[in-house]
């Protein structure tokens, strides 16, 4: 097992990483910013690394200064938790040639997965149900447009490299395309350093729902079931949960054996989610694409299978092998996640400032992921997400009234959030009925 893990994040996933080592009784390295020498994941850890400026590209992205902080502290893995670094096959090839563990995926596995056009063909090779679009990428507006007859409108046109909801647009006609094609391209290149885009046809008001794997190194790939994720703005999520309230239950074993497929056939190691459309009203499910790291809602599938997915992903990472098999994964209850960012409720634009007073929600089956504390600062430099509260409850019914009851405790001074807004996802009548899809939440914004 490693002595020491060096945390390439901040935030809650941070700490999320830092009680995951303490209680695998493994010492921590926190890396961070000149704006964050404050903040509580450099307070929890046993020794800490100040790498940079603000900006992330010059302290959370800058590779020599993560690898110098593991080297000085002599630290023997690093984990990359979400976002910055966590699926950039390069870090984790450095990472391997300094000998240092890096806790994920191989680099060909986060690189076979990160083209998200390759991804889909191999998705498809593997027998895998896709949505219908190109073949691979398409390089010229002509080739788009041939692509798009043949598809039919609307379609989406999509970055390879996007990531976090960025770099796709839906495409309404022939017109259209001609507009968007280069725009989407040369944002694509600004944004993610790859202009290469790809089609698929839009699928209308489907639901997100995301299978949960763990695969070690010694060929076991299991299933820890799906999560719904189909409250988003933006293409990003908001509200997740598990099980999905309306997934019949021959869909959720069969989407369930194509994640374990899909991962099997490239020999992946560590935790992964495989994302899919499910189509409420045919029951078709379609890949979209593959996610090779912990992901933000990994703790609703921890509350209903009670296992540690980061303590699992450790385990794997250092060889060992995983100690269950697929039918001693069992599920309990329901569980909720709300994401709760720093940002005007109504006009989602970021709200950074100092937390003048703080109300942290409890009470049996409630759990707070947070970084805040009582005069910490959230930053302008970094994603606005503050808080993740999460719920589990015998059953949906008691997982919705918890959230209610946890989200009205729940008061954070100083800053706007977007509380009110959680609250009333948890009233309406859609997301009630479970029916709700990824275009509920802008009907919703509509309607207010
Ligand atoms: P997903 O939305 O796929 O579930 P998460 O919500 O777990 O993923 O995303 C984790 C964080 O990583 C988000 O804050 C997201 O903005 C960021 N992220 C994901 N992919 C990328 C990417 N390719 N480039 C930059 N940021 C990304
Ligand atoms: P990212 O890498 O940014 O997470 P995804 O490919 O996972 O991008 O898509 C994010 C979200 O965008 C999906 O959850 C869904 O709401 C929407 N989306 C993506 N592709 C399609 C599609 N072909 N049709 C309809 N919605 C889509
Ligand atoms: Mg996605």
């Amino acid at each position: 097992m490693f002595k020491k893990i060096l945390i390439a994040n901040r935030g809650e996933i941070a700490i999320r990483i830092i009680r995951a080592c303490k209680e695998l009784n493994i010492a921590t390295v926190a890396v961070h910013s000149t704006a964050d020498e404050h903040s509580l994941h450099v307070r929890f850890a046993d020794e800490a690394v100040c790498i940079g400026p603000p900006q992330s590209d010059k302290s959370y992205l800058n590779i020599p200064a993560i690898i110098s902080a593991a080297e000085i502290t002599d630290a023997d893995a690093i984990h990359p938790g979400y976002g910055f670094l966590a699926e950039n096959a390069e870090f984790a090839e450095v990472c391997e040639k300094c000998r240092i563990r890096f806790l994920g995926p191989k680099p060909d596995h986060i690189r076979q997965m990160g083209h998200k056009s390759a991804a889909r063909e191999l998705a498809k090779k593997s027998g895998v149900p896709t949505i219908p679009g190109s073949e691979s990428m398409v390089h010229t507006l002509e080739e788009a447009v041939s692509v798009a007859e043949g598809v039919g409108y609307p379609l989406m046109l999509k970055a390879a490299a996007g990531g976090g909801g960025r770099g796709m647009r839906v495409i309404r006609s022939a017109e259209d395309m001609g507009k968007m094609f280069e725009v989407v391209r040369s944002e694509a290149g600004a944004a993610f350093g790859d202009p290469s885009v790809y089609i698929e046809k839009y699928i209308e008001n489907p639901k997100h729902v995301e299978v949960q794997i763990m695969a070690d190194a010694h060929g076991t790939v299991l299933s820890l079931g799906e999560r719904d994720c189909s409250i988003q703005r933006r293409h990003q999520k908001l509200v997740e949960e598990t099980p999905c309230p309306v997934l019949p239950e021959a869909a959720r074993r069969a989407m369930s054996e194509c994640a374990v497929t899909l991962a099997s056939a490239i020999g992946y190691e560590s935790l992964g989610t495989v994302e899919f459309l499910f189509d409420q009203t045919t029951g078709a499910y379609y890949f979209i694409e593959m996610n090779t790291r912990i992901q933000v809602e990994h703790t609703v599938t921890e509350a209903i299978t009670t296992l540690d997915l980061v303590k699992e992903q450790i385990r794997i990472a250092a060889g060992e092998k995983l100690r269950f098999k697929q039918e001693d994964i069992k599920f309990f209850g329901h569980s909720i996640e709300c994401r709760v960012n720093a940002e005007d409720p109504f006009t989602f634009i970021p709200c950074p400032g100092e937390i003048t007073g703080l109300n942290i929600p409890g009470g049996p089956g409630v759990r707070v992921d947070t970084a805040l504390y009582v005069e910490s600062t959230v930053q302008p430099y970094y994603e606005s997400l503050v808080a993740k509260l999460i719920v589990h409850g015998i059953d949906r019914r008691e997982a919705m009234a918890k959230m209610t009851r946890a989200l009205s405790e729940f008061h954070i001074a100083g800053i706007k959030t977007t509380i009110p807004l959680l609250v009333e996802v948890m009233a309406s009548p859609e997301f009630r009925s479970g029916k709700y899809h990824t275009g509920s939440m802008d009907k919703l914004l509509a309607e207010r």
